[in-house]
C-alpha cells in the first residue's frame, strides 16, 4: 500500500447528478457508482492498482471494483461520495466487506500515509500501531498466495540483479573494465530497478523497500558516485521511489 493523490472529482459528478444518483441507489440499491467516469478517475490516481494491495487491475482476473471506503449500505449517503471511492481489486474489496471505518477506522491511502503506519518483514507487511495493525488484518494483506509470494518473487529477482549489478558496477568504478558498453549496461540495469520501484509500478511498496534496504544497492551506488555516473535521472527516480518505501525490520535471508 502507497499513499495516493485524490485528483479533483471528475466534471460529470456534479452536485445534482450526486443527488440523483444517491436516491436513485437508496430507493433501488442499482450500483449507481459503475460509472466510467469515475472508474477511470479511479485508475488514473492509483495508477492503474488496487488501492489496498497494488496488483494491477488491468491485468489478468484483476478486474476493477469501486470500493466504498465507507461502506455503502450502512452510510448510502456517501455511495457516490467522490472521497469515498478507491479502486479495489475483488479481493480486497471482498476482505475489508462491510466493516465500519467510522467505528473502527484502517488506514485510507488518499488521506494517511501508509508507510507512517505499516513496516515490511520477510515478505510480510505488519502494523507499526493498531491502525495499522487493523488495517493489514481488514483486508488480509499477507494473503500468502496471492501477495506474499508475489512479493518474495519480486524481491528475489530484485536481490539476484543487484548480486550481479555489484560486480560489473565494481569492476567498472576501479577503472577495470572503464569502457562506455560497461557503462550504459550498468546505468541502464540500475535504472530499470528503479523503475520498478515507483509508485506508478506494481507492489512498488515491497520493490522499493526491497531494493533501497539492500546493502549491495547502497554499495552499487556509492561506485556509481565515485565514478561519476550517478546521474540526476537516477536521483530523481531513487526520491521517488522512497516515497513508496516501508521501513524494513529483520533480514530478508532465510
Ligand atoms: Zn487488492
Amino acid at each position: 500500500m502507497i499513499k495516493l493523490t485524490r485528483p479533483p472529482k471528475p466534471v460529470e459528478l456534479t452536485e445534482e447528478v450526486q443527488k440523483q444518483l444517491t436516491k436513485k441507489f437508496i430507493e433501488t440499491k442499482e450500483r449507481v457508482y459503475a460509472k466510467d467516469y469515475i472508474k477511470d478517475a479511479l485508475m488514473i490516481m492509483s495508477h492503474n492498482k488496487c488501492a489496498y494491495c497494488e496488483c494491477n487491475l488491468t491485468k489478468e482476473s484483476n478486474y476493477m471494483e469501486v470500493e466504498h471506503f465507507h461502506d455503502k449500505d450502512d452510510y448510502p449517503d456517501e455511495v457516490v461520495e467522490w472521497k469515498n471511492l478507491l479502486p479495489s481489486c475483488k479481493h480486497c474489496n471482498v476482505n475489508k466487506g462491510t466493516h465500519d471505518t467510522y467505528d473502527e477506522p484502517i488506514i485510507d491511502p488518499t488521506k494517511d500515509d501508509p508507510k507512517e503506519h505499516l513496516y515490511f518483514k520477510s515478505y510480510a507487511i505488519r502494523g507499526k500501531d493498531d491502525f495499522g495493525k487493523l488495517t493489514v488484518n481488514v483486508v488480509d494483506l499477507n494473503d500468502t498466495a496471492r501477495l506474499v509470494m508475489v512479493r518474495f518473487k519480486i524481491g528475489e529477482s530484485i536481490r539476484k540483479q543487484l548480486d550481479n549489478l555489484l560486480t560489473l558496477t565494481a569492476e567498472y568504478a576501479s577503472g577495470e573494465k572503464n569502457f562506455t558498453r560497461r557503462k550504459n549496461q550498468i546505468v541502464r540495469t540500475l535504472r530499470d530497478l528503479l523503475r520498478e520501484a515507483q509508485p506508478t509500478s506494481d507492489y512498488s511498496a515491497t520493490a522499493s523497500t526491497v531494493l533501497l534496504n539492500d546493502e549491495d544497492y547502497q554499495q552499487i551506488k556509492k561506485d556509481f558516485q565515485k565514478a561519476n555516473i550517478w546521474s540526476k535521472e537516477l536521483n530523481e527516480l531513487e526520491q521517488k521511489a522512497k516515497e513508496c518505501a516501508l521501513e524494513m525490520r529483520g533480514s530478508l535471508d532465510v
